[in-house]
């Protein structure tokens, strides 16, 4: 491809709003543009890139045996009935209305689509397992599109769904998927982590994430150097400290009242009181599914409130407002604690659930449930009792490996697939079934498996770049080889060069050829820029010898290569 004929518009300034390297690259080097917030237009180069990837993941699907089918963007909102999600799925879901003035969903995933299909078409046990996918455009209406395609509203994703007979044909398929996931993201260049996670609206019993480890990734993981554990932080699991048995030699002191104005917070109340957040017990009025129940957790520690919504089967969560706080405790926001709690100061009766940290503590200061005071010395069992011990505290640095005794390493990351065991999630919903060998109605089986395109694109950007610009790995480049014309008014190198770019487009190598009307130097910033993993210099060099020069991007190492050795040499490069 002929620069001079194409639409490769470079930017020396990225736009205000590109927080992070790869939203500022991807505009920068000419792979995008925006449309409107959260929706971007693909230019030539970045497109190519998006095929490259689309390319790899087609392989690696068809290789494993699943087929592709093309499911369409719009589905009726009749159809998300049947799951209950057009309720659940919240704004998120972009909801458009037809002349007729019926209702239709823009799929984030395609559950319900694929579910209706397969239950129409698939009756016996003898059409399973099956493995369906597509490679498709995707819609979600972010509260605040940011991160440039991370958080678009617009997007690419591959999602596969897989039908089997029963839960062993499942774990087959699942474990198909995680390591066709592991071939397509080894072969996109990318260093990541497959991580325990949350189902979130998906659904399901089990799911993996797979996470591009980066600094300004969104998702905060942990793992373990020794044995590989890694998880998500809203599902992170640690190992239970052995507090509980040491602290029991301490001697219950008697409960007492200290005044302590005005201070509410954690921080207030033990630099008042001089002492530690491990010896404070916050106690957090919380709503579940509507119902008023108090949250004991140790001061230095947060709530996990998904893992407290998992464990609660709830179906919504989130802390009291003030109103409530007084209503169930007698006092005001900031002074709740246990003691009296259970029967309330209304008469009524508040659930109590402690995280399991808190079990082990002697004398603990909490809330008077009065204003301006709290209470110290408190003891569990002597002064108030739990109703639910559980583990709803997330994980913190210092924290040990569930498994081994090392501590565990806190990562941030960019998820870029995710594997899920459904079950008969959407099955049940939708009475998918089929007959069984004897001839007994049974639910399909399914798992669902999504990579983001445009977040694998992403994602590589934000681990291969230096200052200049994009690294690309080969496997996805939008071109392997940049072929550069120092002096486009050198007759003698312009013919080189010309000779050079027709070679290697005879060899099927893909060749982008600078020969635009511009100064060396911006060709040189360009060039880095879009990070073509190979450069071909053609200046003066050149023309005297019968040397050829080569950059290789990664490492910015020049190599001089004989003519005649010129394409075999940038074959070997390329691997
Ligand atoms: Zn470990």
């Amino acid at each position: 491809m002929r620069m001079s004929k194409g639409l490769f518009p470079t930017l020396k300034e990225a736009p205000k709003e590109a927080e992070i390297v790869s939203h500022k690259l991807m505009i920068r080097a000419g792979l995008m543009r925006k449309l409107a917030s959260g929706i971007y237009t693909y230019l030539p180069l970045g497109y190519r890139v998006i095929r490259k990837i689309e390319n790899i993941i087609r392989e690696e699907m068809d290789r494993a045996g699943a087929q592709e089918v093309l499911l369409p963007a719009l589905s009726p909102q009749e159809l998300w009935e049947e799951s209950g999600r057009w309720g659940i799925y919240g704004p998120e879901l972009m909801r458009i209305k037809d002349r007729h003035d019926r209702f239709f969903g823009l799929g984030p995933t395609h559950e319900e689509v694929i579910t209706d299909l397969v239950r129409r078409e698939v009756k016996s046990y003898k059409q399973l397992p099956l493995t369906l996918y597509q490679i498709q455009t995707k819609f979600r209406d972010e509260i605040r599109p940011r991160f440039g395609m991370l958080r678009a509203r617009e997007f690419h994703m591959k999602d596969a769904y897989s039908f089997d007979r029963n839960e062993k044909g499942l774990e087959k398929n699942y474990k198909r998927m995680y390591q066709t996931y592991q071939n397509i993201f080894n072969r996109c260049g990318l260093k990541y982590k497959a991580v325990k996670a949350d189902t979130g609206p998906i659904g399901g019993d089990v799911s993996h994430e797979f996470m591009v480890l980066a600094k300004t990734g969104e998702d905060q993981i942990v793992y373990c150097k020794k044995c590989g554990y890694a998880a998500n932080v809203n599902r992170a699991e640690y190992r239970r400290s052995q507090v509980a048995g040491r602290r029991s030699q301490i001697k219950e002191e008697p409960l007492e009242k200290v005044e302590t104005p005005g201070m509410k917070s954690v921080e207030e109340v033990t630099s008042f009181l001089k002492c530690k957040p491990e010896n404070l017990v916050k106690t957090l009025i919380y709503k579940v599914d509507g119902n008023p129940v108090a949250i004991l957790i140790r001061g230095e520690h947060e709530v996990n409130e998904r893992k407290l919504e998992k464990l609660l089967k709830a179906k919504e969560i989130s802390l009291a407002d003030e109103e409530t706080i007084e209503k169930v405790t007698g006092g005001p926001l900031g002074f709740s604690g246990p003691v009296g709690l259970n029967p309330t100061a209304s008469g009524g009766r508040i659930e109590i659930i402690a995280d399991s940290d808190v079990v082990g503590m002697k004398n603990m200061i909490s809330g008077a449930n009065e204003k301006d005071y709290h209470l110290i010395n408190i003891n569990l069992d002597r002064d108030f009792k739990a109703d639910k011990i559980l583990d709803i505290r997330s994980v913190i640095p210092g924290d040990l490996c569930p498994k081994c005794k090392i501590k565990l390493i806190f990562s941030r990351g960019i998820e870029v697939g995710h594997v899920f065991k459904l079950g008969t999630k959407y099955s049940k919903d939708l009475k998918a079934t089929f007959l069984d060998e004897k001839g007994r109605e049974r639910p399909l089986i399914m798992g669902c498996y999504g990579i983001g395109l445009d977040r694998i694109m992403a994602a590589n950007i934000e681990q291969n770049h230096d200052e200049n610009g994009i690294i690309w790995p080969s496997s996805i480049a939008p071109y392997q080889v940049l072929v550069l014309i120092v002096n486009n008014q050198d007759k003698k190198q312009i013919k080189i060069a010309e000779e050079v770019y027709n070679s290697l487009e005879k060899e099927g190598i893909e060749v982008l050829f600078d020969d635009r009307d511009l100064r060396a130097g911006a060709k040189f910033k360009d060039a880095d820029l879009m990070g073509i993993p190979l450069r071909i210099t053609i200046g003066n060099k050149a023309m005297k010898g019968k040397k050829i020069e080569i950059k290789i991007r990664k490492n910015n190492k020049v190599h001089e290569i004989d003519r005649k050795n010129l394409i075999p040499k940038i074959q070997s490069f390329l691997k």
